[in-house]
């Protein structure tokens, strides 16, 4: 084997996600319980004791709800940015205003390259409502894997990020006609839908029509939201923007969902 992608969560109740290569895995955010983490590690046939470390996107819970337990727990290097940590810390401050220890804190900024083992981690910003968000790059086994969710829209410099990647891991968070009929109060929408909130299926087809370089083995759509998506919806959107660039070998849509592992895309 060489590299491997597997999203054990992706959704507005949590996000996880595993990179690995033979000697290396990186667990990507900690957005379920500890528990959970290690029990959908354990249906894919992975070890959680193996984890080289894990990288954080950024603060919001469905991020890091699990990351203080994990921590302690593997005792494996976290990953994150200055800021994010501070707001991290900031925000688990026990009642006599403690912050909690991060006992093997990484910090990285973005746009600066770091290695896992033998993979390469590249973190890029990207324009969403929290401190200091990143999205990743990962290089190992000359190959290239995409991770860009949580952002309003997709800036020219995230569009370059994601060049060359054999898989590309997407946010396609709403469907805009249920996202305004829905359920959601009005100050939320706006949040969801404004620079800083969440890439609709929409605006990820127009990416995929005019962006894209048509590249990626496989093309995961991830945090899908359960109030304002359906995967049918998404999948539909995503496969025609993709078009004809849809083959045996490229451009195989993949839905990552909230309650399931997604089968691991293997390299
Ligand atoms: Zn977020
Ligand atoms: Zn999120």
């Amino acid at each position: 084997m060489s590299a491997s992608v597997s999203v054990l969560a992706s959704g507005s109740r949590g996000n996880c996600a595993l990179v690995q290569t033979s000697t290396t895995r990186i667990l990507v955010d900690a957005g379920i319980s500890c528990r959970e983490t290690f029990r959908r590690m354990k249906a894919l046939g992975e070890d959680p004791r193996h984890l080289s470390a894990i990288v954080i996107t950024h603060e919001h819970s469905d991020h890091i709800h699990g990351l203080a337990v994990l921590a302690k727990k593997l005792k494996v290097p976290v990953f994150m940015t200055g800021a994010t940590h501070q707001t991290w810390a900031r925000a688990m401050r026990d009642e006599n205003g403690v912050r909690p220890t991060m006992d093997r804190l990484e910090v990285f900024s973005a746009g600066k390259s770091f290695q896992v083992g033998d993979i390469a981690v590249t973190p890029f910003t990207i324009p969403h409502d929290a401190a200091d968000p990143v999205g990743f790059t990962f290089r190992a086994e000359g190959v290239k894997i995409g991770i860009a969710t949580d952002l309003g829209y997709i800036p020219a410099s995230v569009r370059d990020h994601l060049r060359h990647c054999e898989v590309l891991m997407m946010e396609s968070n709403h469907d805009l006609e249920m996202l305004r009929v829905g359920p959601y109060p009005w100050s939320v929408k706006q949040r969801v839908m404004s620079r800083v909130g969440h890439l609709s299926n929409d605006a990820l087809a127009q990416f995929f029509t005019s962006d894209y370089d048509g590249g990626a083995a496989y093309v995961v759509l991830a945090h899908l939201s359960e109030h304002n998506n359906h995967p049918e919806l998404a999948r539909k959107a995503a496969e025609k923007a993709l078009g004809p660039r849809r083959t045996l070998l490229l451009n195989r849509v993949m839905l990552a969902s909230q309650t399931e592992p997604m089968e691991p895309i293997r390299l």
